[in-house]
């Protein structure tokens, strides 16, 4: 793929990115120390949250959230089936049964619906994912969970300064998982964040993050600090560095910047294509201001001449790389062996998945890019 003349990502690395993580390699603290505690402030500041909780990744933030509610053996926790498999595969890792749901057609966030059909007595959380940005359906969501005693762990691994009816993500959810990988809207290169409002939530993922000890290393070196600590459960790695806090704190600082340049390009998108009768575009929730990590079109393959596998080949031959944004859950090797899903059982994703393409899409893509990209698809959905 590096013969990409238009790639489908690129990330947005500023030389005060760099300053930053230079100093924080010079300042002789380089793990978890006042840069991940000052990312934490600013990242609860910014979306509304009470607490933050940064750590290596999403994952590892799902996986803690999941871990420190106590959700264990015989506990089950619905996932829609169009995510990542990090999604589901922090369930597993708890030892609870993911179940899996189907999600809407609209947008490809979890259906409330089938959110409710699925609960039995054994639910004990829901795993809604905002996908591509658009915030899921919370009110429902959340009334349902209620109802039934559910927790809510929110993975915005996409949705980052999003806003919900005017809401921040991040302040909706029981719990919330931001995503600081590579490709999302910004990055650690690794990392991720829990933010909630719930201060034991909170307290008892810190422990857990690192080996279950009571004082984390900050706290033991600095003035004050004794060598000696306890280890009060069985806890995992999965601290923040500074190193990579550093950019976080750097990035933030012009996350707004970055998703307002995705928005000029999923605008352009969107009018640029909106003629296009072989394409489903994204839909547009006016309730919500959505930022955009994924901009997903979907190939009409009934009616189109050239299916969605031939559209993505003859894209990458003109220089131009996509992806496919997901591979529903249950067409996976490891799940149909783990549980009974066979194709059929959820048409939605399924019907989704087949006319699927993310088209490029990140804060330094020009204008001429984006219509290059349309100029190829209106040529390739229409051959001659
Ligand atoms: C990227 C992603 C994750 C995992 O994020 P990491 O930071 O790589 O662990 C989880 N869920 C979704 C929907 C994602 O896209």
């Amino acid at each position: 793929m590096a013969d990409m003349r238009i790639p489908f990502f690129k990330p947005a690395i500023s030389e005060d990115d760099i300053d930053a993580v230079v100093d924080a390699m010079r300042s002789g603290w380089i793990t978890s120390g006042p840069n991940v505690q000052a990312l934490e402030a600013e990242l609860a500041a910014y979306t509304g949250a009470g607490y933050a909780n940064a750590v290596n990744s999403c994952t590892a933030a799902l996986h803690l959230a999941l871990a420190a509610w106590g959700i264990g053996p015989g506990d089950e926790v619905i996932v829609p089936v169009y995510t990542f498999s990090a999604t589901a595969n922090v369930v597993l890792h708890c030892g609870a049964t993911p179940v899996l749901v189907d999600v809407r057609d609209s947008d490809a966030n979890m259906d409330p619906a089938a959110f409710e059909k699925a609960i039995t007595r054994q639910t004990k959380a829901v795993i809604p994912v905002d996908f591509g940005g658009e915030p899921c359906d919370m009110a429902a969501i959340i009334t349902i969970a209620r109802r039934h005693g559910l927790k809510v762990l929110s993975d915005s691994a996409h949705s980052v300064g999003s806003l919900y009816r005017g809401r921040p993500v991040g302040s909706i959810a029981d719990a919330t998982a931001l995503s600081f990988y590579a490709t999302k809207n910004m990055t650690t290169g690794e990392g991720g964040a829990l933010l909630t409002d719930d201060p034991e939530l909170s307290d008892r993922v810190r422990m857990l993050t690192l080996h279950g000890i009571t004082k984390d290393g900050w706290g033991r070196y600095t003035a004050g600090g004794t060598w000696r600590y306890d280890i009060a459960e069985f806890g995992f790695k999965d601290n923040l560095t500074d190193i990579a806090a550093a950019l976080g704190r750097s990035q933030l600082r012009r996350l707004e910047t970055f998703n307002e340049d995705r928005d000029r390009v999923a605008a352009r998108y969107l009018a640029n294509l909106r003629d296009e009768e072989h394409l489903i575009l994204p839909s547009i929730n006016e309730a919500n201001r959505r930022v955009w990590h994924i901009f997903m079109v979907r190939v009409r393959n009934q009616q189109s001449p050239v299916p969605r596998d031939e559209v993505i080949k003859k894209l990458a031959e003109r220089g131009i790389q996509t992806s496919v944004h997901f591979i529903p859950l249950h067409y996976f090797t490891a799940y149909q062996r783990y549980g009974n899903w066979k194709p059929g059982d959820f048409p939605v994703a399924e019907h989704i998945f087949d006319g699927a393409i993310s088209l490029p899409i990140f804060p330094e893509m020009t204008d001429a890019q984006v219509d290059e990209v349309c100029q190829a698809l209106r040529e390739i959905l229409h051959p001659r």
